[in-house]
């Protein structure tokens, strides 16, 4: 539920998809009503090698193509490594940045998540910026204090409603079959927007803060209704048009 905010709907492919999996996106385009169109954004988040057929697939339509992860600086002498630039080139208009698999297999770092979101607004991509607690730190009472501290670091200096979008993704959530409690999305999300008042002031109230974790469309419509959630972030079920469709469908 958003006061104001309009909900983002963004997917999440990870590692998967081939040039055979661009008419997916295709199905995404074409099975969002123009009514649902007018009331949402939909976003999906491919892996690099498919951002130009992607792009080049939804465009004129609402649905706007991302990356997953980026370098931080410009260009230079990083083998293997894309640049925010590199992205916004191809047409992509928004990237993940420290998602849990590039923190716990990559070794990102809160400081490196802040460089990155600097790295996306030098080239005018808005930063989904992910933070999330493991099991351990939850069942520890610690869940509050690590997404705030996670946030404080990686948000930059002035981030605005335009700029930036945070998703609360458990890390215990992702992948499993498992989410919070409504209650304790809740309790998150409204620590998140409260840390945001902290950090940017009246501007908090136009940075939305998605839910992802096992997003289902069986599940959508209540993670969806949960006070401060204003979208999702969705893995698993973004490979599949239907259900991705069922998900923005919540709305
Ligand atoms: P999942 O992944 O929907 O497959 O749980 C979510 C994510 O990692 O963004």
């Amino acid at each position: 539920a958003s006061e104001g905010r309009r909900p983002l709907v963004a997917g999440n492919w990870k590692m998967n998809g081939l040039l055979s999996s661009v008419p997916t996106v295709e199905a995404i385009r074409d099975g969002l009503s123009p009514a649902l169109a007018d009331k949402i954004d939909v976003l999906i988040c491919p892996p690099a090698t498919l951002i130009s057929s992607c792009v080049a697939a939804v465009y004129g339509s609402v649905v706007a193509i991302g990356g997953q992860n980026l370098h931080a600086r410009p260009s230079g002498a990083f083998t293997g490594s894309i640049s925010a630039e590199m992205f916004a080139d191809l047409g992509a208009t928004y990237v993940i940045v420290g998602h849990s698999e590039r923190r716990a297999y990559h070794y990102e770092t809160d400081d490196g998540v802040h460089a990155k979101a600097l790295g996306a607004r030098r080239a005018g991509l808005r930063g989904i910026i992910c933070v999330g607690e493991t099991m351990e730190e939850r069942q520890q009472g610690r869940a509050l204090d690590i997404v705030r501290a996670q946030l404080a670091i990686g948000l930059p200096k002035g981030a605005t409603g335009a700029d930036t979008v945070i998703a609360y993704e458990p890390v215990w959530a992702i992948g499993s079959g498992r989410t919070p409690t409504a209650t304790e999305i809740a309790e998150v999300h409204a620590s998140l927007r409260e840390m945001l008042d902290k950090l940017v002031g009246e501007e908090a109230h136009k940075i939305r803060i998605l839910y992802g974790g096992s997003v289902k469309p069986s599940n959508a419509r209540e993670l969806m209704a949960v006070e401060n959630v204003d979208g999702a972030l969705v893995g698993g079920a973004s490979l599949v048009a239907e259900d991705f469709l069922g998900i923005c469908r919540a709305y």
